[in-house]
């Protein structure tokens, strides 16, 4: 349908200066929802708080009052019973229609793209906090890998070939070790643990296994451990990787999945 009505009303609504069934028919337009009178609204609230800020405020001298009075004495026609001489109200009202226009299209916009940016808040907030987590992951595999470079520059850095075993023999992994600062062991292939269970690496000396933590591999089966060194840079003979619960053992109890060779 032709919007050119619209145009005239908007205008007039954005002063508040619109009554009677044009109101209602306008507001009924707006509920609808329309973008060309909501711009509209928006520009004409926004000239107007310019219009109030700007200063000194211009006061028309009494003669201007005294002249207008008269040309709509002359020019309004006789009034039919309850209408208004619409005129006098633009002029009075125009600094309430100004608070009143500015506080209506300032309600209308925050009302209608309130939840829009609730969303797009919470929608940022979720994928700042995916990004950190990504970002925290990266810098400690980041760190992991050059702590590994800087052990294997290293004279006294072996490295130990892990063979898988049991029920996963297609299991890979080595042990970058370094007698007085410990190292890392690297696996590859190895399936996820079930629910509920961890891997654990163990060192063997000369006495009875030592637990040396609790790892998970990622979705391709992967995983980078760190290896603590044994107390006095005690020489280690077996390392080897079991699967326990996933608060981890003092004793190997689960099978095991990974060992270096004897
Ligand atoms: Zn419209």
């Amino acid at each position: 349908m032709n919007h050119e009505p619209y145009d005239t009303l908007a205008a007039t609504y954005a002063v508040g200066a619109l009554d009677g069934q044009e109101r209602v028919d306008f507001e009924r337009h707006l509920a609808a929802g329309c973008d060309v009178c909501e711009a509209t609204l928006r520009e004409s609230a926004e000239a107007l708080a310019t219009l109030a800020r700007s200063r000194p405020p211009v006061i028309p001298p009494p003669t201007v009052k005294d002249e207008l009075m008269r040309r709509i004495a002359a020019t309004t026609p006789a009034r039919r019973g309850g209408s208004r001489p619409r005129p006098l109200v633009w002029a009075v009202g125009t600094v309430v229609a100004t608070i009143a226009a500015a506080g209506f299209t300032g309600t209308y916009v925050a009302t209608r793209y309130e939840a829009k940016l609730g969303v797009m808040a919470r929608e940022s907030a979720a994928l700042r906090a995916r990004v950190e987590r990504e970002e925290a992951a990266l810098r400690e595999q980041v760190a992991v890998y050059r702590n590994a470079a800087d052990l294997l520059r290293d004279p006294q850095a072996q490295v130990v070939t892990l063979r898988g075993l049991g029920p996963s023999p297609e299991a890979t992994g080595r042990v970058i070790w370094h007698p007085v600062n410990g190292g890392y062991v690297f696996v590859a292939n190895l399936p996820a643990a079930p629910p509920g269970k961890a891997y654990e690496m163990w060192t063997i000396g000369d006495s009875a296994p030592r637990p040396a933590g609790l790892f998970q591999v990622d979705a391709s089966g992967r995983a980078a451990h760190r290896i603590a060194p044994m107390e006095g840079g005690k020489p280690v003979k077996v390392f080897a990787v079991t699967l326990e619960t996933e608060a981890g053992v003092q004793q190997p109890q689960g099978p095991m999945v990974l060992a270096s060779a004897k």
